[in-house]
């Protein structure tokens, strides 16, 4: 891959080492745009994304656009957290004046730095190592997991402050320390600072209450009561998510949280609408498909809720690469006891954007005519509502023990947690439809628009959680006879006994999770989440549609 990349290097190496050479370097006339940096960057389809603010008061508006300098600076922070040279290779391009340095920044901004997140984050731009570093900047560059490990045995004392969600990890001689964010990224002050002068446009003393425990969080480290706050926001029109959230960008541990913001104006409408789902909450659980009926808990997100949102402003993590459709928030499990479940938001705008540059292109590849007819808007927005909900049922703690299945099943984690909230954004579906709460025709239309997503996700590349869970998903269904194919090459979806063989995976996921079994864990994503002949085909057939999409905001 690199040999296409030598004069681009050759640029950047001057750029960030040398201040005098001010020589073109040879060939530099004759060079164009790189095609292959071009497919990669062709691989996102660009919109701009929109929130509605008309209905919004002058100081709403104001609030949001506060909100979003705010979401810039936890961008910036995300960008010093994803890796090494992130921040230098993006602006020593941002200095050159060439038509390859644009293009180059172009897939820089899209993938926050020189590696590509749907392509093994394999380095794509400059020189240094071929891959993202798997811990990020947020341990030592040369520290393996073993001695990670080692070095926490060894020293229980340093235990807590070396796991924590909200430290970065660095040598000190022969030891490993500690530096709490609020120490280690300097922006925080300027950050937490924006949100006080948010909080002043508050109209809403509960989203006012958010933003100055969140302020306080920022620099005290400590996010428990700011994480109670947001969950206690309400009636609000406007809605933030800031700061520390989620693991997936330390591929080592999944301990470390990376900075993200998303700015919001809530879809009162569709909220209502969607809040039906909420009413089957117990009745999901009940179901849960475990062999060992034990697992299942009495107790269950009573306080679940699920909000449609409209995204203003997506920044750092969320924006990264593969843009977040839904999340379901806050992560700390103590959080979520304690109010009894967490906050399930819907970007609405980015689902629709989705599902029509990418989910229908898709279906009408994969599937027959009349199946691909069936895939719908509302289907995929079920699904992904329902994937949220996924979330919040089976256990947070392992099974008998004080201890949380994240920490048991460490990095395999993420990808076996989304596989649990695909597949029972599925399987429920059925008991939705023996509720009479969708139709036989709507439950169709689920199966072919779940096909097409499959793929949809699986083109992220096994590098990352979801493209891996939904790897997981199509070997396990496919080998199970859930799925076929054709004498055309389409596939097909075996109603006969799809929603057997999805429970059958769903149990396998819900007992290794309830088990704390990080070997069988690891079993799993080894043996289901691989590449095989056939989905590198179909991938190949899918090589026109994009994987996902380049947004751009307004503010
Ligand atoms: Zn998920």
């Amino acid at each position: 891959m690199k040999t296409s990349f030598y004069l681009l290097t050759a640029i950047l190496f001057i750029a960030l080492f040398s201040c005098q050479t001010k020589e073109k370097p040879e060939g530099e006339e004759s060079m164009k745009t790189d095609p292959k940096l071009q497919e990669r960057i062709d691989l996102y389809a660009p919109i701009e994304i929109k929130a509605d603010l008309t209905r919004l008061t002058e100081k709403q508006q104001k609030l949001i656009k506060i909100l979003t300098e705010a979401g810039h600076i936890a961008d910036e922070i995300f960008w010093r957290q994803t890796s090494p040279d992130a921040v230098s290779v993006r602006d020593s391009l941002k200095k050159l004046n060439a038509p390859e340095a644009e293009q180059a920044l172009k897939f820089v901004m899209i993938n926050y730095g020189p590696y590509d997140r749907i392509d093994h984050e394999k380095r794509y731009v400059g020189e240094g190592p071929e891959h993202r570093p798997d811990g990020g900047t947020f341990y030592p560059i040369d520290m393996t997991k073993k001695e990670f490990e080692k070095y926490v045995e060894n020293n229980p004392e340093q235990k807590e402050e070396l796991e924590s969600l909200y430290t970065v990890v660095v040598r000190d001689g022969d030891k490993l320390t500690a530096v709490p964010y609020s120490q280690a990224y300097p922006e925080i002050e300027r950050l937490a600072n924006k949100l006080k002068e948010a909080a002043k446009f508050a109209e809403n003393e509960s989203l006012k209450k958010y933003l100055l425990e969140r302020a306080k969080a920022l620099k005290t480290d400590e996010y428990f009561d700011s994480d109670v706050a947001w969950m206690e926001i309400e009636d609000n029109d406007i809605d933030v998510i800031i700061g520390p959230i989620e693991s997936y960008e330390d591929a080592l541990f999944n301990y470390k949280t990376a900075f993200e913001a998303v700015v919001m104006v809530k879809d009162l409408e569709a909220t209502e609408n969607f809040a039906l789902f909420k009413k089957y909450i117990k009745d999901f659980e009940n179901n849960l498909p475990y062999e060992d009926k034990k697992y299942i808990r009495e107790e269950v997100g009573k306080g679940t809720q699920i909000n449609f949102v409209n995204a203003a402003y997506f920044g750092g993590d969320c924006q990264a690469g593969i843009k977040t459709i839904a999340c379901s928030l806050p992560n700390d499990p103590k959080v979520r006891k304690l109010k009894g479940g967490g906050k399930n938001t819907m970007y609405k705008n980015m689902m629709e954007a989705k599902f029509e540059k990418i989910v229908v292109p898709i279906a009408n590849v994969l599937l027959t005519k009349e199946q691909a007819k069936m895939a719908n808007k509302t289907s995929f927005v079920n699904f992904v509502t329902l994937h949220e909900l996924g979330h919040t049922l089976g256990r947070g703690n392992v099974y008998g023990k004080d201890i949380t299945i994240k920490k048991a099943l460490q990095e395999a984690y993420s990808p076996i947690e989304e596989v649990k909230a695909d597949i029972l954004a599925i399987y429920n579906q059925e008991l939705l439809n023996e509720k009479g709460v969708i139709s036989d025709e709507e439950l169709r239309s689920a199966l072919c628009t779940y096909l097409p997503g499959l793929f949809r996700s699986i083109r992220f590349g096994a590098g990352e959680a979801h493209g891996k869970a939904n790897l997981i998903q199509f070997n396990f269904l496919r080998e199970a006879g859930a799925i076929d194919k054709n004498e055309d090459g389409k596939f097909v979806i075996n109603e006969d006994v799809f929603f057997e063989k999805a429970g059958k995976l769903a149990n396998l996921i819900l007992t290794t999770e309830a088990e704390g079994n990080y070997e069988k864990a690891k079993e799993i994503l080894k043996k289901y989440g691989k590449v095989t002949e056939e989905i590198k085909q179909t991938i190949e057939n899918l090589s026109d549609i994009p994987r996902d999409i380049d947004t751009s905001y307004e503010f």
